[in-house]
């Protein structure tokens, strides 16, 4: 079983988060992809404050019609903020040894990864799928060389990134939806329609509970 794993703080979560989750899904043939909603860290506050069950539920909402799409409360149910590296240990023992993990993280996150916990672990405990824009991948080879290892080597055969004792990287282009939550925030507060930049679902869920306003 290939599990691709999408991180955020989906606040709300929206059709980027969704659409580059499905073309992952199929460009690198993945079984299921389950997106964990992250306790919200300091800098990602808003006012006013939404509750980690609203973004839970608003990801479950928005992924219930997709049959391999799933949501994790493993970050948002700890007490304390969580580290990649304990979410995908977390990950690592409760899906067996079959499991291969697909990290998956936006580009911009991906070029500061060298300042998360434990970094390099990660390069062993999981592949890792970086969402590019078409023209980006020069700037992250080099980073991956220089910061993470000088072991992966292209293999333009399979387009991946390999290295002997870490695992496989990938550079992959998705359709680029200028779409945020923080864009989605602001329409809401300022009364204005979030139509078509999320699920109906989610946005009937957004306008019944007042949220953002
Ligand atoms: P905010 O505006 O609050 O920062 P966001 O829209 O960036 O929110 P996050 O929850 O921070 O959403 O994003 C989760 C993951 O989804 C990140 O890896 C991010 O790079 C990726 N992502 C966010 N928006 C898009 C998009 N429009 N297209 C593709 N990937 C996206
Ligand atoms: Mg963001």
């Amino acid at each position: 079983m290939r599990l691709g794993l999408l991180g955020g703080t989906f606040n709300p979560i929206h059709f980027g988060h969704l659409r580059a989750a499905e073309e992952i899904r199929e460009n690198i043939d993945l079984d299921r992809i389950t997106f964990i909603p992250s306790a919200l860290p300091p800098h990602k506050k808003v006012e006013p404050p939404i509750t980690a069950a609203d973004r839970l539920e608003m990801a479950r909402r928005a992924v219930a019609d997709h049959p391999f799409f799933e949501v994790s409360e493993v970050e948002i149910k700890r007490p304390r903020l969580s580290y990649t590296v304990e979410t995908l240990r977390y990950f690592q023992e409760s899906v067996g040894a079959g499991t291969e993990l697909f990290f998956i993280v936006g580009m911009d996150a991906f070029l500061e990864i060298n300042t998360w916990k434990s970094y390099k672990e990660l390069f062993r405990l999981s592949h890792f799928v970086v969402l590019t824009r078409p023209g980006s991948p020069d700037a992250l080879k080099k980073f991956l060389t220089e910061h993470i290892s000088s072991g992966y080597r292209h293999d333009p055969e399979r387009k991946r990134y390999l290295h002997p004792e870490l695992r496989a990287v990938f550079f992959q282009n998705v359709t680029p939806l200028d779409i945020s939550s923080t864009k989605i925030r602001a329409l809401v507060h300022e009364g204005r329609s979030i139509r078509y930049l999320t699920p109906r679902i989610v946005e009937e869920y957004i306008i019944n509970k007042g949220i953002y306003k």
